[in-house]
Order: structure tokens, then sequence, then C-alpha cells
């Protein structure tokens, strides 16, 4: 998965006007910082606004169309997990606790994802007084035994697992967007501050991309998987 960036000092330049420049492909980054200079010599920082569990989805989906498909359900996996991050995080922050002990606490649980899943669930059951969906345990079943016993998956039961991710985390992200505003603004916030570094002299831009699973996305459109997945072989057939 690449991401299209263009220089913006070169598009905006009388030349660049007649002659728009081509988009460079700079790969995916863990941090969200990416950084890169034109064949002018124009160096643009852009920060990427999406979160961790958008990312990943959408390199789950990417995974799919390549063929990849255990490769695909450990980012479905992980994009759960990250999602249950981003959801006691901007509880926590909507609540008015301090940004630095939510991440200076959650380095408690960082390293286990079974502690993180029962954070998440208490806190779940805290803010709207009933037991969050989980995974259905046929599907945990599966992912444990393509993630730790090799079991190598056929395209349909990595689409069928990657449609119970994405069935599984909307209704939550819903809920979680209405319900903790301040906290999921915060969060991203907090992200993209992250993504920058400490000494930052040179303006910073920020990029918006579309993911599956959007916490920008108004539109209430939830397309499945397959649909998700038809859209993106569309686009990569014309890149
Ligand atoms: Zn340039």
């Amino acid at each position: 998965m690449r991401l299209p960036f263009t220089c913006m000092q070169c598009t905006f330049s009388d030349e660049g006007n007649s002659h728009p420049p081509y988009p460079k492909y700079v790969e995916l980054r863990d941090d969200g910082r990416y950084e890169f200079t034109c064949e002018k010599g124009h160096t643009t920082v852009t920060v990427l606004q999406e979160q961790k569990f958008e990312v990943l989805f959408d390199l789950g989906a990417y995974a799919v169309l390549d063929g990849y498909y255990r490769e695909a359900v450990a980012s479905f996996t992980s994009s759960l997990e990250r999602f249950y991050e981003f959801f006691v995080k901007a509880v926590l922050l909507e609540d008015g606790l301090d940004e630095a002990t939510v991440a200076e606490t959650w380095k408690q649980v960082s390293s286990q994802s079974e502690r993180q899943l029962g954070a998440f669930i208490f806190l779940y059951l805290k803010c709207f007084t009933e037991k969050p969906s989980l995974l259905r345990p046929k599907q945990t079943t599966f992912r444990n035994e393509v993630i730790h016993k090799g079991k190598i998956p056929s395209r349909d039961e990595a689409v069928q697992y990657g449609q119970e991710v994405l069935d599984t985390i909307r209704p939550i992200l819903k809920r979680v967007k209405t319900t903790f505003p301040k906290g999921v603004e915060k969060t991203v916030f907090q992200h993209l501050m992250n993504s920058r570094k400490a000494d930052e002299s040179q303006p910073v831009g920020t990029m918006t991309i579309a993911t599956i699973l959007s916490l920008n996305d108004g539109s209430g459109k939830e397309p499945s998987l397959e649909e998700a997945l038809s859209e993106k072989q569309w686009w990569r057939d014309r890149w």
C-alpha cells in the first residue's frame, strides 16, 4: 500500500499550473509521518490523519487483493486491537484525563492484547451499561489458528473474518463518535502531534485518505468488505 504525494510548491508555482507535477508514491510508514523531496529539491512534510485501526484495516483489504490471506487476517486482527485502544483513549480523554497520564498508563497493557481487551470490555460496560459485542468464538478460534498455528486460510475465510471485524467495529465506532466527540477529537489531535517531530521547524501538512473504516466519513454508507474490495480493485486497475 502506497500513498500519492504531490509537491505543493511545484503545484502552486506558475510552472506547476501549466504542467501539474505527477504524484510520487511513498510506502506506508508506522509513524504516519511522510517527508519527501521533489525533483526540484522542495521538501514537504505531511502527516496522515487516519488512525492506526483505519490504516490497518485497509492494509488487510489490499492483502486480500494481492492474495496474501494470512497477512490479511493478521492486519484485520491488528485493526480490531488498535480500535479497542482508540476506544479506551477516546473515552478517557472525554472524561478530561490528562493525555500524558493516559499514554503512560496504556504502556502497562501495551504488549498484551488480552489486557487491552479486558480494559475495553469493562470501560464499554461502564459507558453503555451493557456488554460489548465481540468477535464470535468461531472467528477467534480461526484467527488463533491462522496467527499461531500456521493455518493457511482461503480467500473466502479471510474475507468472512474481515467482514466480522468490520461488523464488530462499525457500530461501536458510530457510538463512540456520537457519545464522546471531544475524546475522539483529542485522540485524533494527539495522534497528529505524535507524528510530528518535537523540533519541527518547517510547516507540516495534514493528509487524509479514504479508508474502508473511516472516522471522518459522515456519509452513513457502510459497504461490505466485498464491495470495498471491488472498489479498491477498480482504482488499482486505473493506476
Ligand atoms: Zn517541488
